[in-house]
């Protein structure tokens, strides 16, 4: 058994079973990245590290039936997965190009229907839909991620909204991104939330309908300070999008796997007519 994890494990019998060895050993960089680490191509001449690094890669290998071409990125979600289905009915999409399971359905119980297929956000990369839905309760939901690998670095988005049409930015934020609204104080981990493919407005009703779900100081007393606070932030949130008065306000989104992305209002134009947004790659720290 080699295994360059350390998880294996055979068990010896009696106290000297000379039958059986463990060896420790280093891990060469080659296990590292099987392994799923990201090892930084040093000049270490320790290691042979004698071929070429591979070619970043920013897009999956998705085999292409997946890859959804005519995506409408002015539509929702739904109704270009309610679109697809309609073509795979009426004939034009062939059953071998569309992917979907059978699912249970997590509200009835019931089997549901998964759709799944890729598409190519433009000024970003390919993404992968799965989109649920019940046809017996009517349930839906979707999500986006990012496909390929993680990135090498980590990306900081930020955004200076100063219009109303700045809210109708696309956003897509995984789970591994942060957000943070200086203005108003407003930090959160990545982790809290799973990924959300939306625009500005949307992503930050999301966050608020969240916080409003899991607020943990109901019916203790004791917290009323807490509380407050708490119900303030949600407050804050909810009138960016709703009071001119709150503009501008700047949103951050810090991605360590770098698979989030703010989209530009314009993507047909060079990116310096787009002061408002920028994005900048810093070195993953260690353990993102
Ligand atoms: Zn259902």
């Amino acid at each position: 058994l080699d295994d360059p994890a350390g998880n294996s494990f055979i068990e010896s019998i009696g106290t000297s079973d000379t039958r059986l060895s463990k060896t420790l050993y280093e891990r060469t960089r080659e296990q590292l990245q099987e392994m799923g680490y990201n090892v930084p191509q040093a000049n270490d001449t320790h290691t042979a590290a004698t071929a070429a690094p591979p070619p970043p890669k920013h897009g999956a290998d998705l085999p292409d039936h997946l890859r959804a071409a005519n995506w409408d990125f002015s539509k929702s979600i739904e109704d270009n997965i309610d679109k697809r289905r309609e073509e795979e009915e009426s004939g034009n999409i062939g059953r071998d190009e569309a992917l979907f399971f059978e699912v249970d359905c997590h509200h009835c119980g019931t089997k549901g229907r998964q759709d799944m297929c890729a598409i190519d956000i433009p000024g970003f990369r390919e993404c992968l839909v799965m989109a649920f839905n019940c046809p017996h309760c009517g349930v839906r939901n979707n999500e986006v991620k990012a496909a390929g690998a993680i990135g090498d670095k980590a990306r900081r988005w930020t955004l200076r909204v100063t219009d109303p049409e700045d809210l109708n930015r696309d956003v897509l934020k995984s789970d591994s991104a942060a957000v943070r609204i200086p203005e108003i104080d407003f930090e959160m981990q990545q982790g809290t939330q799973g990924s959300a493919f939306t625009t500005v407005e949307g992503l930050i009703g999301k966050i608020a309908d969240h916080l409003q779900e899991s607020n943990p100081f109901t019916g203790d007393s004791s917290a009323q300070n807490e509380l407050s606070a708490f119900t303030q932030t949600i407050d804050d949130l909810r009138k960016l999008c709703s009071d001119p008065s709150c503009l501008p306000f700047t949103l951050v989104l810090d991605d360590a796997a770098d698979h989030s992305f703010i989209g530009r209002r314009h993507p047909e134009r060079p990116q310096e007519d787009d002061p408002g947004l920028t994005s900048e790659v810093r070195e993953q720290s260690m353990g993102c």
